[in-house]
């Protein structure tokens, strides 16, 4: 008998629905394209649609009704498109053909680009450079680690369900040897926009003692970023404090004075990235110094090993299960129970084509033991930053990516990260101090660095 497949493009999931063709389907079809301004009679083009709350009450009425004749699975594609955010691209089709794999896919990676607001140009590219690495990621890089990733798009919370068998990651201990379980733990601090990754096995001591130290010097360090994103905090958006008290933030949201100014007009010009706030910074005599060089003092003081500390805290919460074990000397070395006097080089890069609205955390762990590549590597990518961290899990896996020769090997393994520009910094120094950042905004070349500070 023929049929008709309604397929739901999503970036992430397309479902499909199979109807019989009968004059019912037909006007639930045509109803359902409708509402979306779309007349199934003449339109044979998958264009992306943006959903918005008239369209969902209206979706959900029609649904409804065609729930008695369609049964459940008319339910599901309301759940489905009811969970698609206001501002989120999503297609549909019907056909009475099957599409194949690849062309799903595509059209996935085509919304998924087009949720980050990419056209024109910038979009044929993306999408282009995306399925390139995708195949190279595919062939090269996954035979030899596995990955696991989180970015955000659902609630993951990961380790045991059940509070009474919880053991913590961090002190190996459970509630029968003192320990709570009462509030869940961040993978990365909610202070960076974590809402959707969450860790079962952190007790409230670990969580609000160690855990938290290590992430107030990463969150101290990343306050910079956070201003120039424009990141919302518990507490609003924080302001930037340099100790030379010389930074000037400028709004560029909804902000009328800046219609006239061409010196402002000018700087954005310049960047291709789009921040939502412009730090700009004044010389005593009021002169405005280079815009794209940004001296950044912290107020605070920041210890640079409890931040390497917090990145392998991350990897801890998130490797499954049968892998904890391979991480005791990690976990020692977050205790502080290890002295490391010199630790390998974070890896960190901007992608201002990209900004991630949720942070996304990624960790790689080899597949066979290769003496050439270290066993766990974690990926961080928070807003347009990324970070990438070898998580120690020897202390001769430290000596050997000290070599930058060594050093070099492992990073060009991760080829998916060549066409950005990365800084390797060293977070060895394990000792309270002040922080000091370079940022460069600029058209072909925007990175940071942290100002290089010899150990005292
Ligand atoms: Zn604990």
């Amino acid at each position: 008998m023929d049929k008709l497949n309604l397929y739901i493009f999503t970036e992430d999931v397309t479902p499909i629905i199979t109807f019989t063709i009968d004059n019912n389907s037909f006007v639930f079809l045509a109803k359902f394209a409708s509402i979306f301004d779309i007349d199934l009679r003449t339109n044979h083009e998958i264009v992306p649609i943006i959903i918005n709350d008239i369209r969902k009450k209206e979706l959900l009425k029609m649904l409804q009704e065609a729930s008695n004749y369609y049964g459940k699975r008319i339910l599901k594609i309301y759940s489905l498109l009811s969970d698609i955010e206001d501002d989120k691209k999503f297609s549909f089709a019907v056909t009475s053909d099957e599409f194949e794999e690849e062309l799903i896919d595509n059209i996935q990676i085509q919304l998924k680009f087009m949720n980050m607001d990419l056209e024109g140009i910038e979009l044929i590219d993306a999408i282009e450079n995306y399925i390139k690495l995708k195949d190279e990621i595919d062939t090269k890089f996954l035979s030899k680690y596995n990955m696991i990733h989180y970015d955000g798009s659902k609630t993951v919370k990961i380790g045991e369900q059940d509070k009474k068998k919880r053991v913590c990651r961090f002190c190996g201990k459970s509630i029968v040897k003192g320990k709570s379980f009462n509030s869940i733990a961040h993978v990365i601090p909610e202070s960076l926009g974590n809402k959707k990754i969450f860790c079962h096995d952190e007790c409230d001591q670990c969580n609000g003692g160690l855990i938290k130290t290590l992430e107030d010097s990463l969150g101290s360090y990343l306050e910079v970023f956070k201003t120039t994103w424009h990141v919302k905090g518990k507490r609003g958006v924080p302001k930037i404090k340099s100790k030379d008290g010389n930074l000037e933030i400028i709004s560029l949201k909804n902000n009328p004075l800046l219609e006239n100014n061409e010196e402002i007009k000018n700087i954005l010009s310049q960047i291709r990235s789009r921040p939502e706030v412009l730090i700009l910074q004044r010389n005593s005599d009021g002169s405005k110094i280079d815009p794209f060089n940004i001296k950044y003092q912290s107020t605070n003081k920041i210890n640079p090993q409890d931040i390497y500390r917090a990145f392998c805290k991350m990897a801890i919460e998130i490797v499954p299960a049968e892998l904890l074990n391979k991480l005791e000397f990690t976990n020692r070395f977050i205790h502080k129970d290890v002295k490391l006097t010199k630790l390998p080089k974070i890896a960190m890069t901007i992608h201002p084509e990209l900004f991630l609205k949720h942070p996304e955390i990624s960790l790689y762990y080899l597949k066979q033991n290769d003496e050439n590549l270290p066993k766990i590597v974690i990926e961080i990518e928070i807003w347009t930053y990324a970070f990438v961290c070898i998580v120690p899990t020897s202390e001769n896996e430290i000596t050997d990516y000290l070599s930058e020769e060594k050093y070099k090997k492992y990073f060009d393994t991760f080829y998916f990260y060549k066409g950005h520009k990365w800084n390797f910094e060293d977070f060895s120094l394990d000792e309270l101090r002040d922080f000091n950042m370079n940022i460069h905004f600029n058209q072909e070349d925007t990175s940071l660095e942290n100002e290089k500070h010899t150990p005292s």
